[in-house]
């Protein structure tokens, strides 16, 4: 007797067994604890920021920046996670909703049918006697034996259906408690981990900024955290047009006045290390980082041999004009930076041998640094 009822309990079953079929939540509710990609990359790096102390400034300048990689990869690390956190528990909290509606729609059907059961069993037609032991009975009779069973039977499915949906819906409910507990283990964990980054991040521009001074680099007081020499802002004076770079991006030379973008800085500090040991004395600057407005005026003054305004790598703090004998072609010292430079990320660019010919110049390649 396909009676609406009988087709909505069809509906509910049907409901349900896609829910339980489609179920995946015993994977989902372990994904969380699963490695992106992303999380391996920031986690070796950690690994690796830990693996040695730094010795030289370079080595320092590195090790910086590569702990404040890390603390950019684990964020992002974090939100992915956060994101996916995110859609997980809505998809359970969907199918918690249905889940539910699926109980109500059973609890709509359990008690109609339990009162027709009754009924049946009650039915003045039937004299008040159970129909199973009635005298002389008919074809009628035996209908309605049949329905009675039918519906006693569909009753006992209801409830079975309404004990399974229940445990279904518990089940659900731990899976999400145990996805937000795992969620926020993890959570903990990452930001831990961005903690000692951090401190290991600034402990190594602290130590940076105490051997510059050492050298003789006037950074500030010292105490308000490195300024300029934060190698870990580099990527923020890439922000900068050329020959506007602001005051707290650059970093200070040993020699006074002069100054460069961090990682040229540190890298010269290197290279003046090994020229003083060779030479006995620094390397002579004779001009370093060029803002906008010097960069033309000294084209205007002297044109055609000053790079066009806004084009010269004076004014992304990359390169210094040398003295002290590097200016002479081939002299000594020349011939010494072109054969150690490159070791530090310096060099004299091809063009600087011919045009225009410029021995004093020279480079710092950040590509070529960070290779270091
Ligand atoms: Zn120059």
């Amino acid at each position: 007797m396909p009676s609406p009822r009988s087709a909505g309990l069809i509906a509910v079953v049907t409901v349900m067994t896609s829910l339980a079929v489609s179920a995946p939540y015993g994977t989902a509710a372990a994904a969380p604890t699963g490695t992106t990609t992303t999380e391996a990359a920031g986690e070796s790096a950690v690994a690796g920021v830990l693996d040695k102390e730094p010795t030289t400034l370079t080595e320092l300048r590195r090790e910086a920046q590569k702990a404040y990689k890390s603390i950019e990869d684990a964020n992002r690390a974090l939100v992915a996670r956060q994101k996916k956190f995110g859609a997980v528990e809505k998809e359970l909290a969907t199918k918690l909703e249905s889940l539910q509606q699926a109980t109500a729609e059973l609890n709509k059907l359990r008690k109609p049918l339990s009162d027709l059961a009754s009924s049946m069993y009650q039915d003045p037609s039937l004299d008040g006697i159970s129909p199973f032991f009635r005298a002389g009975s008919g074809t009628e009779t035996l209908r309605r034996i049949a329905d009675l069973d039918h519906i006693v039977a569909g009753r006992n499915n209801v409830l079975g259906d309404a004990v399974k949906l229940l445990e279904r819906q518990q089940q659900l409910a731990q899976e999400a408690q145990e996805l937000r507990a795992a969620s926020l283990l993890q959570e903990a964990q990452l930001s831990a981990q961005v903690t000692v980054l951090r401190k290991r991040s600034t402990a190594l521009v602290r130590s940076l900024t105490k051997a510059l001074i050492k050298l003789g680099v006037k950074i500030g007081d010292g105490t308000q955290g490195a300024g300029g020499c934060d190698p870990t802002r580099i990527s923020q004076a890439e922000q900068y047009p050329n020959g506007l770079l602001p005051k707290n991006i650059l970093c200070p030379l040993p020699q006074a006045g002069e100054e460069l973008r961090a990682d040229a800085a540190i890298a010269f500090a290197d290279l003046n290390i090994a020229y003083k040991k060779r030479f006995g004395t620094s390397m002579c600057i004779s001009d370093s980082y060029r803002s906008l407005s010097e960069q033309q005026s000294i084209y205007y003054r002297r044109p055609g041999f000053a790079a066009t305004p806004g084009k010269s790598n004076h004014g992304l703090g990359l390169a210094v004009d040398l003295c002290g004998g590097v200016q002479n072609f081939r002299s000594v010292q020349f011939n010494w930076l072109e054969a150690n430079s490159k070791r530090y990320g310096w060099m004299h660019p091809d063009w600087a041998y011919h045009s225009p010919f410029e021995p004093w110049h020279w480079e710092y390649d950040p590509k070529l640094g960070s290779q270091l």
